[in-house]
């Protein structure tokens, strides 16, 4: 392949693994990411064995797991505390040789931006489109300038301008839910390390994990509430703790204590949309990656796993040399139908997980206490312990 520059729109996770694990391969990438600058304001990541595989193989496992904390078992209760299930999570990292690890996600995109060269990375350039033009592609900038490349990845995210420009009918979907995120530091763990805590309640589900250590010997904790909203909704001005109390009143210690612990700031509200599945991702020497192809509802915790598996995939098959546009359509043959499996299989588990109906709900918790142990970790192996490079 002799690709001269890989332009890469988006340093997200999916854009800035995709540069790290292309100049692995030998190719020429440049970076152009539209934030001024990287957020340092919080939410918290899960990475599971098939991303952490990936990350050790661009050599930075160590590092990624040396930043966050192991996940080992979820405990599944009802929101008053009674206990629907567990699984056993450190069973399967062990199989598979990969632990499960959550961190913050701005703590996993310093890692990248330092292993990639933060001088591979154009800050504050905002893509408006691009042209294809003979065997170039010309990207536009929202401030007028423009980049030359043989090959334009699309890692823009959900509402990708490269995707909307190759495919103006795709459509992204509101999941009915919105999420608060919020990040805590506190003097206890709280509850035992290397478990998520997840509760379910009317029509809504609330998660607790542990980030590592926080300044001062202090415990780093990452909570989430997803609840059933209408699209588009805000909080108040300085509401979005409240709008969570709300829902959460009364509910299992440390609950409650933990969102009043929470400063205002380190809250995020973020709707949940995914993209409906796209026949063709790409044309001619532009492709996509991550969210910008195939963004999944969260409730597996693998859009972000997903983008690292495209970006490997993505190398693997430009570092095999040949036609360029050939190399292309081979690696979106390959993530197509593994992103649709795992994106569906995310809609599937959040159909049951925000039920309203009483009667609904308590079959679903009969059920969860009924599964047998081996068949949850069998649905959780299918996703997570893909050998996507074979
Ligand atoms: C509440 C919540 C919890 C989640 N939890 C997890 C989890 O635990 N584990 C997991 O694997 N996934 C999780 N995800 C999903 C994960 O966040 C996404 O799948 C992941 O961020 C996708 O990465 P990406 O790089 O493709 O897109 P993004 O992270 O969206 O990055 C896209 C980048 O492109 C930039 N950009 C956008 N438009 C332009 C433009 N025009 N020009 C230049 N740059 C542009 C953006 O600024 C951004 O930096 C969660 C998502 C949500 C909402």
């Amino acid at each position: 392949m002799s690709a001269r520059e890989v332009i890469i729109v988006g340093g997200g996770v999916g854009g800035l693994c995709a540069a790290l694990a292309l100049r692995r391969a030998g190719l020429q990438v440049k970076v152009y990411e539209r934030a001024e600058d990287y957020q340092t304001l919080g939410a918290g990541l899960s990475l599971w064995p098939n991303a952490m595989w990936a990350f050790s193989l661009l050599g930075l496992a160590d590092e990624v797991a040396h930043r966050g904390a192991r996940w080992r078992q979820t405990v599944m209760h009802r929101w008053d505390g009674k206990v629907l299930s567990r699984l056993d999570v450190n069973a399967l990292c062990e199989e598979l040789g990969q632990p499960t690890v959550t961190l913050l996600r701005a703590d996993l995109q310093q890692v990248l931006l330092r292993a990639l060269g933060p001088e591979n990375v154009r800050m504050a350039a905002a893509c408006t489109g691009f042209q294809v033009e003979g065997d170039e592609v010309r990207v536009e900038f929202a401030d007028g300038q423009q980049a030359r490349g043989d090959c334009l990845i699309g890692a823009d995210g959900l509402r990708s301008v490269i995707r909307q420009q190759l495919r103006p009918e795709s459509r992204v979907r509101y999941s009915g839910r919105t999420s608060w995120r919020g990040i805590v530091n506190v003097p206890t763990e709280l509850i035992p390390e290397g478990s998520q805590f997840e509760l379910y309640g009317q029509g809504t589900r609330f998660g607790i994990c542990h980030l590592g250590r926080g300044p001062e010997g202090t415990w780093r904790m990452y909570w989430f509430l997803m609840a059933r909203a209408p699209e588009g909704g805000r909080d108040e001005e300085g509401g979005h703790r409240e709008a969570v109390l709300r829902h959460v009143r009364g509910w299992m210690a440390p609950v409650e204590s933990l969102v009043q612990a929470t400063r205002e700031s380190d809250i995020l509200r973020t709707d949940i949309h995914d993209l409906e599945p796209l026949s063709r991702w790409g044309e001619g020497p532009v492709t996509l990656l991550g969210d910008a192809a195939h963004a999944m509802v969260t409730d597996l915790a693998q859009g972000a796993c997903q983008a690292i598996e495209d970006a490997l995939v993505l190398a693997k098959h430009l570092r095999e040399g040949g036609d360029l546009r050939q190399a292309l359509r081979a690696y979106e043959a390959r993530r197509r139908p593994r992103t649709k499996h795992v994106a569906d299989m995310s809609r599937r588990a959040g159909s049951l997980r925000y039920l309203r109906n009483p009667v609904a709900r308590w079959s679903r918790d009969v059920l969860m206490r009924a599964l047998p142990h081996a068949v949850a970790l069998q649905q959780l192996r299918s996703v997570v312990a893909h050998d996507f490079l074979a």
